[in-house]
């Protein structure tokens, strides 16, 4: 224990007060030589904590788990999961959870080391990370929230000095993630599975309590988590759909309770627009390609309703009725926000019964013509149809006049219109050459600059800027395509 009050640490640990099968307590492991190579002020500052004091060699020795801070309780978590559809237990394997910042304005935040070493949890893993995908998952979270898509943050990245053994020699890393919690659907199956009743009423009513303190008093509390859950993964998954971002790995265990975007290992935006999109190296089946990441998320919450059913009625099979009377409300909800979404990108403002046919003609005609996702709405947002990949081809010239016309017959004037499209495409997005660019430079030289210039840009991706045109710019046509790894 160190005095670290004085950089602002504020811990509560009420997970850690839940039954003692949810978590092990566990001592991150020392590093040899820890440096900070990129801290997030401005999360620093809305969380409380002092920015200079915890970039001071102190501070860092937190950040890399060297010390711990006062108030704080490490432990890891307990989870099972879902993966690829089979049902395994899991829990932090190299994470620890410090605690919970807790702020001026009563806010709670889950601060978790990821890479801090082995835990009871690791079976035969090392607890580490390496530099390489922290950075990864530190810059498209970050981008992910500019996007106003509900994510995790990330506060830091510090290099330990020691290397890990992958197949070959990396250097290792440990991220500070900062969430809302870090309960899962697969907390839920971990209780379900190896608790009792009791435990798993304690457990949800506890995510009652952290995140949807509005439903506590419903008489029908514990159904109402589960409709509030459905309400909060369709919506986030309309965000990811919207923006093309492919999570990659939709496993249980990667799905929170809070409904924010969790685990960047192998995700990526797409490019060119194809629903069957896949960059995950691990994905071989496209159970997880963009057009599938709706249904995976029924799929995955019918697994959460599954856990839930004794808590919803003592009848089983009319607790079986509740929950898929729920979870038929997914679809319905999805379409809904997905429509309104789009339409907002288009800069439609009121609703015609052709709007989604308009809107499925666009995209059949960009999947044809292997149009950029974002390049194509950016082109239409500036009015510059030229730009597409389609221009000159006769169906984008009926459609654009289609489109057109459509505009022309809502009050809002064609100003307003455009006004929303850019309120709603971003200009740009975490692009996959350019994220690997970034990496590049400050993990084989040292170099952060280039990451830096990226992350300002990527910080405000709806202010169309003279400087974020650089970085619309496609990669050299390749003939192998991107491919990503599950961060290890
Ligand atoms: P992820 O693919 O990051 O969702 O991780 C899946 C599971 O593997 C989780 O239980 C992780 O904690 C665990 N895990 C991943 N990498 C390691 C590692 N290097 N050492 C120990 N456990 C790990
Ligand atoms: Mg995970």
């Amino acid at each position: 224990m160190t005095q670290n009050n004085e950089m602002g640490w504020n811990f509560d640990n009420s997970y850690a007060r839940l039954p003692e099968l949810f978590f092990e307590s566990t001592e991150p492991t020392p590093v040899r030589s820890p440096e900070l190579v990129i801290f997030n002020k401005s999360l620093a500052n809305s969380l409380g904590l002092d920015a200079q004091k915890l970039q001071r060699e102190e501070g860092v020795e937190v950040l890399a788990g060297n010390q711990i801070p006062e108030a704080a309780l490490p432990i890891s978590q307990a989870y099972a999961g879902h993966q690829f559809g089979n049902f395994t237990m899991l829990g932090d394997g190299r994470a620890v959870l410090l605690g919970e910042q807790t702020t001026s304005s009563g806010e709670r935040f889950d601060i978790q080391l990821k890479g801090s070493g082995r835990t009871p949890f690791s079976r035969g893993g090392d607890g580490r990370a390496t530099l390489g995908p922290m950075l990864r998952e530190y810059i498209i979270s970050e981008a992910m929230h500019a996007l106003r898509i509900p994510t995790n943050r990330s506060l830091s990245v510090v290099t330990t000095g020691e290397p890990v053994i992958r197949e070959t020699e990396l250097p290792g890393a440990v991220l500070t993630r900062v969430a809302a919690s870090h309960l899962r659907i697969g907390t839920f199956e971990y209780v379900a599975n190896w608790g009792t009743r009791e435990e798993l009423r304690i457990l949800a009513d506890y995510a009652i309590k952290r995140h949807f303190p509005d439903i506590e008093d419903n008489e029908d509390r514990y159904l109402s988590l589960f409709e509030e859950l459905v309400k909060r993964q369709a919506e986030l998954i309309v965000k990811w759909q919207l923006v093309g971002f492919i999570h990659g790995v939709m496993n249980t265990d990667n799905m929170t309770i809070s409904g924010e975007t969790i685990d960047y290992g192998p995700c990526a935006f797409m490019d060119e627009y194809d629903p069957a999109t896949v960059f995950s190296s691990i994905d071989v089946q496209g159970r997880y390609a963009y057009q599938n990441q709706p249904a995976i998320g029924q799929w995955n919450l019918a697994r959460f309703a599954e856990t839930l059913l004794p808590l919803f009625h003592e009848n089983q099979d009319h607790a079986v009725e509740l929950a898929q009377e729920a979870l038929a409300k997914f679809k319905e909800l999805y379409h809904r926000h997905w429509l309104e979404g789009m339409r907002e990108k288009l800069g439609i403002q009121n609703e015609e019964d052709q709007d989604e046919s308009l809107i499925e003609n666009l995209l059949n005609i960009m999947e044809d013509h292997r149009a950029d996702f974002t390049n194509t709405f950016r082109a239409l947002t500036l009015d510059k149809p030229e730009d597409t990949a389609m221009n000159g081809t006769l169906e984008f010239t009926e459609w654009y006049n289609q489109w057109q016309a459509r505009l022309a017959r809502q009050e809002k004037s064609k100003t307003s219109a455009y006004q929303l499209m850019k309120n709603s495409n971003p200009a740009v997005i975490p692009r996959n050459h350019r994220v690997e660019e970034a990496l590049e430079a400050a993990v084989e030289k040292g170099d952060y600059s280039v990451m830096e210039r990226l992350m300002d840009v990527l910080a405000n991706p709806y202010a169309y800027s003279p400087e974020q045109e650089e970085y619309t710019k496609l990669p050299e046509p390749s003939n192998q395509p991107y491919r990503t790894f599950c961060g290890t």
